[in-house]
């Protein structure tokens, strides 16, 4: 199913802003709603 596939790329090849939770690409430095810079993968990993 490619396009289940490209979904789910799209969904985790995403940086999210610690500050106000926007979704950046992955290539952004700073998030480009607040332009805080503290950015994190969105993982599908769980913690620990
Ligand atoms: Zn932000």
């Amino acid at each position: 199913m490619a396009k289940f596939e490209e979904a789910e790329n799209r969904l985790f090849n995403i940086k999210i802003c610690l500050k106000c939770n926007a979704r950046n690409p992955t290539n952004a430095r700073v998030c480009r709603k607040c332009g805080h810079k503290g950015l994190r993968y969105k993982a599908k990993e769980p913690r620990g």
